[in-house]
């Protein structure tokens, strides 16, 4: 509904903001990917370049879904703090930390100062703009899972592939990973413990970086397009993986996380926690709530 409303706000007023609850002023910067719209007096340092960094980062992995992104612009605004993220024009439910809204091509952030989040957070943000169009184009949206895992995943991409999300799988127990079925069915609750929205966060990570990994970019966007036409997850495995059965997958899955040498194991030494979990949007354009 949050979504729907801020995506009304687009649509029905022009100029793009003028009804909003505070009105920001925006001062523009312009890349050959993006128009940035900042609030703060000055630009965060070295914008420009760090959005271009992350734009190239992204594309080999994410142009496949979203090949006008070679072309196209994305415009990004930039609160200039958490609060006024929180009192502008979008209205962002409180655990919020960005949004994306792909029909305008649009994501909305705010700057907290610090480079490292900022960068994670553009990186999911954009992973969620360009992979939501490959569904928006066959007016479908994508299931949550694979949605935040593949945002998620960018973002540890995105750090020279030693990323936090890998970095906290390491030492993670398996019970913290719970059954795919109940996993995959939907989003954890907004009044979850952080505990298990990270932890659900974790395994959509653990998910993704498999379903990519091992296999190729392909077949990862073979199972995406089975997955937007609505063959049902099972079937789609089978299909573009060949595995046999949902729990066949799984048991594939848990041996390459939780094996001697796994993902999930641990080098002796303290075992990093998961990283705060990111911004979530369950609610796709097109439900009313
Ligand atoms: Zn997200």
């Amino acid at each position: 509904m949050r979504r729907l409303c801020a995506l009304a706000l687009l649509f029905a007023v022009p100029p793009l903001f003028a009804a909003a609850p505070r009105k920001t002023v925006w001062r523009e910067l312009v890349t050959p990917h993006f128009h940035a719209y900042y609030e703060a007096n000055w630009a965060p340092a070295g914008l420009g370049v760090e959005l271009e960094k992350i734009h190239g980062r992204i594309r080999m992995d994410i142009s496949m879904f979203a090949p006008w992104m070679s072309t196209g612009t994305v415009k990004i605004y930039i609160h200039a703090s958490q609060a006024s993220f929180m009192a502008g024009e979008f209205a962002p439910p409180p655990w919020s930390r960005g949004l994306a809204y792909s029909d305008k091509k649009t994501i909305v952030i705010y700057d907290d100062g610090v480079r490292d989040r900022l960068r994670s957070v553009i990186t999911h943000e954009l992973a969620h703009l360009f992979f939501e169009s490959f569904f928006k184009e066959a007016d479908a949206v994508p299931p949550v899972w694979l949605n935040e895992g593949l945002a998620v995943y960018m973002e540890d991409r995105a750090d020279s592939d030693k990323g936090p999300w890998s970095a906290a799988l390491k030492g993670t127990a398996p019970a913290r990973m719970k059954p795919l079925k109940t996993h995959c069915a939907g989003g954890p609750k907004e009044d979850a413990p952080a505990q298990q929205v990270s932890d659900w966060y974790l395994e959509s990570f653990a998910l993704v970086k498999f379903l990519f990994t091992p296999a190729t970019r392909l077949q990862f966007k073979n199972l995406s397009v089975a997955v937007r036409n609505g063959v049902p997850l099972e079937q789609a495995l089978w299909n573009v993986y060949r595995y046999r059965s949902l729990s066949a997958f799984e048991e594939a899955w848990r041996k390459w996380l939780f094996a001697p040498e796994g993902n999930a194991q641990s080098a002796p030494g303290p075992v990093p926690s998961a990283p705060q979990f990111s911004p979530i949007q369950f609610k796709p354009f097109s439900t009313k709530n």
